[in-house]
């Protein structure tokens, strides 16, 4: 057995540890017969984006395809005994003498599969298995309308090394001509001549994802702007069918630690006892719970660290002997140091909330995680005196606490921006006429209560009406760079806010709310 000849026969994952002698970068015991499996990862035409993301990066389960693994099912169990399965397959070729087809003929057990994709190699991993198995690939990849063929030739891979690594020197040492079209074959010799160009730059990749320490020189400080397009686009890969918010959720848990002082890092325990009641309670519903989330799944996206499982990992490695080895997940440093600043905390959130948290009870999830302050643009005090009984209706779920010790406001300031509006609301121009004379509320913008902490002055404050005001609060109206004002649900514009030469906004204050509305989502996505 072991020779592989990518046809029906599938190889057991212990055939891979057989005849070892030198070692890799990871102290793995590395086999000298290993080859390369360079292996474009395919066009988004080709869906190879989605693909790779959903049976490499995710995993299938195998009980969702228990109908096709036909008899293959008890390999494929034993080669990933926690029931998710990392899979690609390749469609047949017509050709004989091909690279395609040398290296479908020849890539055995134990090869080393390099993914490609834009003049990167994006992952590296294991080759457990070799199958052909048309039902299985039909029912993962579907098939090609044109040509009818599908992914049947299939490789079950080991643990997934995501990194990004410049293929040109690679290629051009392999004397091939970027960029890579086909799956290719590169023989053990040549393999070995050329791994420490791959060993090195993933080495440094793998130094700036690695937890422990901040990394010194970081070879790219991730900005505000790509902090949201990374949260922004967790699920841009994935088909809307296989969407979860267990990616999302698990990010607004991790960062309700940080902002409850708590490290960025987690152990399974903790993930177990604290993330998977969040998970089960709002996650998507039929999905099932484990640790995949922090622990595998979230790796892809620049934002997330697993720590712990590099150092000894045999292959094939378990989920669960990595977890059980004392492993971590939670933010990379980078990600956690710009999530303890205010601004780009209040972006994050309401980005998460309104991006993937549309259906569900925000107020109920940022309470569980923690971040209960940040369902209201006033915090979590009650931040207005000047309503009458009014605070309670402004909540329907009636879940604030409304307590005594809001923040104290300057009465002074109150009755001077209602004055300057002469009590009209800045969104709508109404002058509520009451019994008593004219009735109008002073918002602030940047909240007084816990976790905004914004200032008591006139350049943080709105005269609003009572619609408006509860709107503001809410979160479901905000202010653009151009003083329009728009719906949070889907940016529509419902007017301009109506300014005063005397009183001057400052526009922090309105910035910061309008991240709470997930309302620079598209400036975001500009960057
Ligand atoms: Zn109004």
């Amino acid at each position: 057995m072991g020779n592989g000849h990518g046809d029906e026969s599938i190889f057991d994952a212990s055939a891979a540890g057989g005849r070892e002698g030198g070692k890799d970068l990871a102290g793995r015991v590395e086999s000298d017969s290993v080859q390369w499996v360079l292996q474009p990862r395919g066009s988004a035409r080709m869906r190879g984006p989605q693909h790779f993301d959903h049976s490499v990066r995710r995993g299938i389960r195998l009980v969702d395809y228990e109908r096709v693994l036909g008899e293959d099912a008890d390999t494929l169990k034993r080669i990933f005994p926690d029931g998710v399965a990392r899979l690609w397959g390749s469609t047949p070729t017509q050709h004989t003498g091909n690279a395609k087809a040398v290296a479908l003929r020849d890539r055995k057990v134990g090869d080393e599969v390099l993914f490609y994709a834009q003049n990167t190699f994006i992952a590296r991993a294991r080759i457990l298995g070799l199958l052909r198995n048309r039902d299985l690939a039909a029912a993962v990849w579907g098939v090609d309308e044109e040509t009818q063929s599908t992914w049947e030739y299939i490789m079950a891979l080991g643990d997934i090394v995501e990194f990004h690594v410049p293929a040109q020197p690679i290629l051009t040492a392999l004397a091939m001509t970027p960029p890579l079209r086909s799956l290719t074959l590169v023989r053990a010799a040549e393999r070995r001549r050329h791994l420490r160009l791959l060993d090195g730059q993933a080495a440094v990749a793998a130094k700036r994802s690695s937890a422990g320490r901040e990394p010194s020189t970081p070879a790219k400080t991730m900005g505000r702007g790509e902090l949201l397009h990374a949260l922004g686009k967790l699920d841009a890969d994935v088909p809307d069918e296989r969407r979860t918010r267990h990616g999302s959720l698990t990010l607004l848990w991790a960062i309700g630690r940080l902002a409850s002082g708590q490290g960025r890092l987690a152990s399974a325990d903790v993930c177990r006892s604290q993330l998977e009641p969040i998970l089960h309670e709002f996650g998507t519903p039929g999905v099932s719970v484990s640790l995949e989330y922090p622990f595998r799944h979230l790796s892809g996206h620049g934002l997330w660290d697993v720590v712990g499982t590099e150092r000894r990992r045999p292959d094939p490695v378990s989920l669960a002997a990595s977890v059980e080895s004392g492993a971590q997940a939670g933010l990379r440093p980078e990600a956690a140091r710009l999530l303890r600043q205010p601004l780009a905390r209040a972006e994050a959130i309401g980005l998460l909330c309104t991006t993937y948290f549309e259906n569900i009870d925000q107020e109920e999830l940022l309470e569980r995680v923690g971040l209960g302050g940040y369902a209201h643009a006033s915090g979590a005090e009650e931040g207005d005196g000047e309503r009458d009984g009014g605070s309670e209706s402004a909540r329907p779920s009636g879940r604030r606490q409304v307590t005594s010790s809001r923040p104290d406001r300057d009465q002074r300031l109150v009755n001077r921006v209602k004055l300057l509006h002469q009590h009209g609301c800045q969104v709508c121009g109404l002058r509520l006429e009451t019994r008593f004379g004219h009735y109008s509320e002073a918002a602030h913008i940047r909240g007084l209560g816990s976790p905004h902490d914004g200032p008591d002055t006139l350049s943080n404050m709105l005269c609003l009406c009572p619609n408006h005001h509860v709107q503001f609060d809410t979160l479901t109206i905000f202010i653009d760079e151009h003083w329009n004002v728009r719906r949070s649900r889907d940016g529509q514009s419902i007017g301009t806010l109506r300014r005063h030469p005397e009183h001057a906004v400052d526009e922090q204050y309105v910035e910061y709310h309008r991240a709470l509305c997930g309302g620079n989502r598209s400036s975001a996505a500009r960057n």
